[in-house]
C-alpha cells in the first residue's frame, strides 16, 4: 500500500489519518513480525525525532479500538500487533519469542465448519513450540 491507500484504508474505519499515525500503520503493513510499541517507537525515531511512545502507544490503542490491527496477548511480557486481517492462529517459539503465522480455515474449525448461523472473524489462538533455529541450535 502506497501513503494514499493508507490514509483511505485508515479513513474507511474512521480514523483521522494523521502524519503519525499513517508512519505507524505503514509500519504495522510492511513488519508482519507481530512487533511491540518499543519495536515500532525504535524502528520508527530515526525517521521520525519528534515521534514519542506515548504516540505510538496511543495510536496503536485507537487501531485496535477501531479493529484496524489486533493486538495479541500471546506474550506475557509485551502486547504485540498484528495488522494482517486475514483468519490465522500464531505459532510462538519458546526460546526466542518469534511469532509466525499459521494459516487457519474456518472450517479447520469443527465447531464453525458448514454452521451458517456463527460467523468467525477474530482468533486468539496459540501454539507453542520450538521454530528451525532455535531447533538446530539445541
Ligand atoms: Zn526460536
Ligand atoms: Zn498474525
Amino acid at each position: 500500500m502506497n501513503i494514499q491507500e493508507i490514509h483511505q484504508h485508515l479513513e474507511k474505519y474512521g480514523v483521522n489519518p494523521s502524519v503519525q499515525r499513517v508512519a505507524i500503520m505503514q509500519y504495522m503493513m510492511e513488519h508482519c513480525t507481530h512487533p511491540t510499541v518499543d519495536q515500532i517507537y525504535n524502528d520508527l525515531l530515526p525517521a521520525m525525532p519528534t515521534l514519542s511512545k506515548a504516540t505510538v502507544y496511543n495510536t496503536l490503542k485507537l487501531l485496535v479500538e477501531k479493529k484496524v490491527v489486533k493486538s495479541l496477548f500471546i506474550d506475557e511480557r509485551n502486547i504485540r500487533y498484528d495488522a494482517c486481517s486475514n483468519l490465522h492462529a500464531h505459532f510462538k517459539c519458546r526460546y526466542c519469542s518469534v511469532i509466525f503465522d499459521v494459516p487457519l480455515e474456518e472450517a479447520d474449525i469443527p465447531p464453525f465448519r458448514g454452521n451458517p448461523e456463527l460467523s468467525l472473524d477474530e482468533t486468539q489462538i496459540y501454539f507453542l513450540g520450538v521454530c528451525k533455529n532455535c531447533a538446530v541450535k539445541r
